[in-house]
């Protein structure tokens, strides 16, 4: 089956006992045996239910895996596939991590002794060169956050099986519309399902999925064990939402493309970010690697207008000055204090997260309103 029809049908089939064609919402925590230990398949659930159960098979499907896991938060998920890493066990990571990713690393891992190497992707021998006896997983995010730096899974996938590493990509500014990191030799997608698999901004939510059983079983055992599994209802706007994908990301990205051409000839604006633009670093992989280039856009302005950047924010009228992204609406954020105020400045400088960048995540709504509302904020 191709994409559009598993985003909209995979893990789903109409109800047998009424034939409600969408998944009910199974409120309950646990489930009657008929002999001790005998049950439909549900215990308790923290391990499964149904509702669950539905989104981790369209996730899996969606994903071209076989198992899928739902969490509560995307940081969640990054918590379950850290947990199957043992102290002393060495990740490399991109240096351009989503901020809470590179927090739950740095701070809460690492305190547990795994050893963690940030580093630029740019330059794939420097990351060979890191790989040492005690290396177990490369952690990758592609396009990046927030400055949708583009790095060759392919060539990740071949290093990491060269070494019998673990290969985690973080697919959400891409969303499985755009790109499949287990058809590229990734072995683990996370995604925070809260961005564009919800769609809606009214969830917040994680995945895993993977083809390898023996990680499957590992994740299965940390989602129950720590228990960052999601409630029913959740599942359910996921599921919602999923069926969309494809109509939103292409909307996503027709009005990026709209913005990026006036943002390219605007004099107030200095350096855009958007791996849809041929000056872009990444333009050939990500032309290879993705089927479009998405709806998150960044950009600078100009040295002498620079301090206007954060004031710029609140003169919008369309894009709301929020976090996130993935939504049907559009919003504008300034990473330095926001997503990645937790970064420390010599860091998040070194991957460009300069005070001067900007970045949209661009909706769905009217282009022409969008592009009018950016330029009038340009010029206020
Ligand atoms: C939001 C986000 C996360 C964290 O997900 P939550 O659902 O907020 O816990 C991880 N990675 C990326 C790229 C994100 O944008």
């Amino acid at each position: 089956m191709k994409l559009a029809t598993k985003l909209i049908h995979a893990g789903q089939h109409p109800d047998p006992s009424t034939g409600a064609v969408m998944t009910p919402v199974y409120l309950t925590s646990t489930y009657a045996q008929e002999f001790p230990d005998q049950h439909k398949g549900y215990d308790y659930s923290r391990a499964g239910n149904p509702t669950r159960k539905a989104l981790e098979d369209n996730l899996a499907a969606i994903e071209n895996g076989k198992f899928g896991f739902a969490f509560s938060s995307g940081m969640g998920a990054v918590d379950a596939i850290l947990k199957c890493l043992k102290p002393g066990d060495e990740v490399i990571a991109t240096n351009d991590l989503y901020g809470g990713t590179y927090r739950l690393f740095s701070q809460t891992f690492a305190a547990y002794g795994i050893k963690f190497h940030f580093v630029s992707f740019d330059d794939m021998d420097a990351v060979a060169q890191l790989v040492n006896p005690n290396t177990k997983m490369i952690w990758i995010e592609t396009p990046t956050n927030p400055t949708l730096k583009i790095i060759d899974i392919e060539a990740c996938g071949n290093l990491s099986k060269q070494h019998g590493l673990i290969l985690v990509a973080d697919n959400t500014f891409a969303s499985p519309w755009l790109q499949n990191p287990l058809d590229l030799g990734a072995d683990v997608v996370m995604h925070s399902a809260t961005k564009y698999l919800g769609g809606h901004s009214d969830l917040i939510m994680g995945a895993l999925i993977t083809s390898d059983e023996t990680l499957a079983e590992q994740i299965f055992f940390n989602q129950k064990s720590t228990g960052a599994t999601p409630g029913p209802m959740d599942c359910f706007l996921a599921l919602r939402g999923i069926k969309t994908l494809h109509l939103r990301m292409q909307a996503h990205e027709k009005n990026a493309a709209a913005i990026v051409d006036m943002l390219v000839s605007h004099p107030r604006v200095g350096k855009v970010f958007y791996p849809g633009l041929e000056s872009h670093p990444g333009h050939e992989i990500a032309k290879r690697q993705m089927r479009g280039f998405g709806g998150m856009v960044s950009f600078e302005l100009k040295p002498e207008f620079v301090g206007d950047s954060q004031r710029l924010m609140t003169r919008t009228k369309v894009f709301t000055l929020a976090e996130s992204l993935g939504g049907v609406e559009s919003l504008i954020s300034h990473p330095a204090s926001m997503t990645h105020a937790s970064i420390p400045r010599e860091i998040r400088e070194k991957s460009g997260v300069t005070d001067g960048l900007i970045r949209m995540s661009v909706g769905v709504e009217d282009g022409e309103d969008l592009v009018a509302d950016l330029k009038q904020a340009l010029e206020g």
